[in-house]
């Protein structure tokens, strides 16, 4: 089986996934509803998620994109600054396939059609390994890196792999990111870190009541299957923000 082959959610199961959400009483929230309840300043609905994808394929503009604005939902797409325009270079050790990752042009159409780029580091790199100074280049560099593409200087950011420590997450926050998304299984809570947040990671074959219940019971549900997290082709639902319940 190819590596990242659990990682490639077909459009159909996206779609599928995205519409069993919204029949069980999900509710999508943007990535400013989303840290406007972090922040303390406003409720987010009940059963609220956040849809997230890492490292910004191709696809995510061509066939993701498309089925999210059909059912209005908002998102947030996290880009590897360094690596924008190019391919997957980080998962190649590993023997994954080679992926396009969108260029500049591509990231600037997700962002005027209403996906919040965030950012994935400048290299993909495992940023906990690092030297502080790197840490700082992967990290304020690559807002820079976007800022200089035309973007919004990115609010958000997730950990390539999930990987962090503390220093990792200090100077997230001292870059002036907002939030920032590990790959720890859970919902988000109001007593959750806000450079520490956990994610729901959504593999192909989620589907169903398997789908259903990995996105309810979040760190229960998938205590057991942590993994770590590679490059995706076409993503679900990466973050489940949770609201009162
Ligand atoms: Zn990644």
């Amino acid at each position: 089986m190819p590596v990242l082959e659990p990682y490639g959610v077909p459009p159909r199961v996206f779609a599928e996934q995205l519409d069993c959400l919204q029949r069980f009483g999900f509710r999508f929230v943007s990535a400013e509803e989303a840290l406007r309840s972090l922040e303390g300043d406003g409720e987010l609905p009940r059963r609220a998620v956040l849809v997230t994808f890492d490292d910004c394929y191709d696809d995510l503009l061509y066939a993701a994109l498309p089925i999210l604005e059909e059912r209005g939902i908002p998102a947030v797409a996290f880009a590897v600054s360094g690596r924008v325009g190019d391919s997957n270079a980080w998962d190649e050790a590993i023997g994954a396939p080679r992926l396009a990752l969108l260029d500049t042009a591509g990231l600037q159409e997700l962002s005027r059609r209403g996906v919040e780029i965030g950012s994935h580091s400048r290299s993909h790199y495992r940023l906990a390994t690092l030297s502080d100074s790197e840490i700082d280049q992967e990290i304020i560099g690559s807002l820079a890196d976007l800022e200089a593409a035309g973007l919004a200087r990115p609010r958000l950011l997730a950990y390539p792999y999930g990987n962090y420590d503390e220093r990792v997450t200090t100077a997230t926050a001292r870059a002036g990111l907002r939030a920032a998304f590990t790959t720890y299984p859970g919902h988000v809570g109001r007593r959750s870190l806000r450079h520490q947040l956990p994610r729901i990671e959504i593999l192909r074959h989620d589907v169903g009541l398997r789908f259903l219940l990995k996105v309810a019971m979040g760190s229960q549900w998938l205590a057991r299957r942590r993994r770590v997290t590679a490059a995706l082709g076409l993503s679900g639902l990466r973050a489940h923000v949770r609201g009162r319940t």
